[in-house]
């Protein structure tokens, strides 16, 4: 039987987002990394002033009110940003207008599933290159592959590390293609790697709403770059790509840093506290600059612990690939959340 697809999309996998239970489900979820405090109260009561005029126009395809508070939050000009449905909206986006083909899309792995879908739809050949002990980035083997796309997510997920400033510079240097740092975690790290958007055109720096923001629900995140390297996404973009009331949702939620901050300060305690009791049960836990812990339990497998904890109501996300089999990736609750996680741990498995 003929196929109805492209031989790449019949032939790839499909990225597999991580179990979404209904909200009101008695779950406790720390599979997907959202934030577990609600969005900015400034966020929320944006939408008791909205009225139908709101959806019965078409929203404003640049998202121009939401640039201006992004502009003013980080200290770039407007014109340097580009906003989508969500950043992997923005990576899609960069897919699309950069890669195909031999013009390849890089990445050290592990990383991000949904570099790789992406290439696989356009399809644009993927080059994967492993992270060097306790993820040193592998600069010169980057280099030496001089993709048309070069994707960090730094902190990286699953691992949670941050790829110092310095390594994703001298890599920005050396690079002809575009250089991709996916920032979707920095809320809760110590360095960001936005000055490298002023040092290089080849650079875009991206940045969700997602995590930090509380708002995965509300589907937001941009890029900053200069504008030589957005015109050309801009051509990619669908024209409506943000919704109205995403826009100004999203622009109270920016405009709320003291709010955001304070609840990732709250993440980064209990972040702490997390590594500290799985620990003392055994765990191998791996340093962490985002909301979530990469762990190696100390016995059993981790399949069987991602499953057990399943069932008694405790969702955390368990990759079945080379390298991260034995591993689990437990996003930081509330401290009540984390006191559950560790509580079933040690009455299940006598950690
Ligand atoms: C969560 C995540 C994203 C996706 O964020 P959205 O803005 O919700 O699309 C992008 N990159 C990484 C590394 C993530 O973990």
């Amino acid at each position: 039987m003929t196929s109805f697809f492209r031989p790449n999309i019949e032939s790839m996998a499909g990225y597999v987002p991580g179990e979404q239970p209904k909200p009101g489900t008695p779950i406790i979820k720390l599979n997907t990394n959202e934030n577990p405090y609600p969005p900015s109260p400034a966020a929320m009561a944006v939408l008791q002033t909205l009225d139908s005029e709101w959806l019965r126009r078409y929203p404003d395809p640049y998202a121009n009110e939401f640039r201006q508070a992004v502009s003013e939050a980080l200290n770039v000009p407007a014109n340097w940003v580009i906003v989508g449905n969500g950043s992997d909206d923005v990576l899609n986006v960069i897919v699309r207008a950069c890669g195909e083909g031999d013009r390849r899309v890089a990445y050290p792995m592990p990383t991000y599933v949904l570099y790789r879908t992406l290439a696989e739809i356009q399809p644009a050949k993927t080059v994967e290159i492993p992270y060097g002990e306790d993820f040193q980035l592998p600069i010169a083997e980057l280099v030496a592959e001089n993709a048309a796309i070069t994707f960090i997510a730094s902190p990286n997920s699953p691992s949670g590390h941050v790829v110092p400033t310095n390594d994703l510079r001298q890599l920005a240097a050396q690079l002809s293609g575009v250089l991709v740092v996916d920032e979707a975690y920095v809320d809760f790290a110590d360095e960001t790697a936005l000055p490298l958007v002023q040092e290089f055109e080849n650079v875009i720096v991206i940045r969700t709403l997602s995590k930090g923001y509380s708002l995965a629900g509300l589907r937001l995140g941009f890029g900053v770059a200069q504008p030589r390297l957005l015109e050309g996404l801009f051509k990619v973009k669908d024209s409506y790509n943000i919704d109205a009331i995403a826009c100004l949702v999203g622009s109270a939620a920016m405009r709320d840093q003291a709010y955001k901050n304070a609840c990732a300060e709250k993440v980064k305690v209990s972040r702490a506290q997390l590594a500290l009791e799985l620990k003392q049960l055994g765990f191998r836990v791996w340093d962490s600059q985002t909301n979530f812990l990469l762990v190696q339990p100390p016995m059993g497998d981790a399949e069987t612990i991602y499953l057990t904890l399943k069932e008694q109501g405790i969702l955390v996300r368990y990759f079945k690939q080379p390298g991260l089999s034995d591993k689990l990736r437990i996003t930081v609750g509330t401290d009540e959340q984390n006191q559950k996680l560790i509580q079933l741990l040690f009455a299940h498995f006598g950690f």
